[in-house]
């Protein structure tokens, strides 16, 4: 078995959560699977050292971004950032509001967490519309960052977020 049908074969499916309609791609199993986590931080690690060997610190999004980001920026041998939803960061931040599918949502990133210049990977569980990335990418460029591209083990084709987080490039383990 491939490393890759490793993490799929741990991805769980929830039809109709949290809204019916909604298949929910669930990667606690990964969690709970030693090989299958290491599998997705192997995979990441291969990605980036071939295609961005320059990147200086790797930025996860809440929550779930948090669950591999620092485990492949300790790989790297880099730092690890939170981008958090407001109200959770202590110290100046900056922050940029974005649409959810109901109502607004806002990110936050502490204002010395990124000096200018510096490259960086976003990182993120799944990537669906694409619209929280986006808003992590908006967020990173008024720091000034060198926004390298994004990191996900999940992506949602038919959602096209792809599209809308170009030019950044997006690389996913497994796409549905
Ligand atoms: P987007 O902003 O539409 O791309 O949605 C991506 C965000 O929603 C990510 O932070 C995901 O964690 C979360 N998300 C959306 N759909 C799913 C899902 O099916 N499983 C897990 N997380 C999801």
């Amino acid at each position: 078995e491939s490393k890759l049908q490793l993490v799929r074969r741990h991805i769980r499916d929830f039809p109709d959560f949290p809204k019916p309609g909604i298949v929910f791609r669930d990667i606690c199993p990964i969690l709970k699977d030693p090989a299958a986590l290491t599998a997705v931080i192997d995979l990441f690690e291969e990605h980036v050292r071939k295609n961005h060997p320059q990147v200086e610190l790797i930025v996860g999004l809440d929550a779930r971004g948090f669950l591999f980001g620092p485990l492949l920026a300790q790989r790297l041998g880099v730092g690890f950032v939170m981008i958090r939803k407001k109200g959770k960061l202590p110290g100046t931040t900056a922050s940029v509001a974005y649409d959810l599918e109901y109502g607004k949502a806002e990110a936050e990133i502490q204002e010395d967490a990124v000096a200018p210049g510096q490259k960086i990977l976003l990182i993120d569980d799944l990537l669906a519309t694409g619209g929280t990335l986006y808003a992590a990418g908006e967020l990173l460029k008024k720091q000034q960052a060198e926004i390298m591209g994004c990191l996900v083990v999940i992506e949602l084709n038919e959602l096209n977020g792809s599209d809308k987080l170009k030019p950044l490039p997006v690389f996913s383990l497994v796409q549905y």
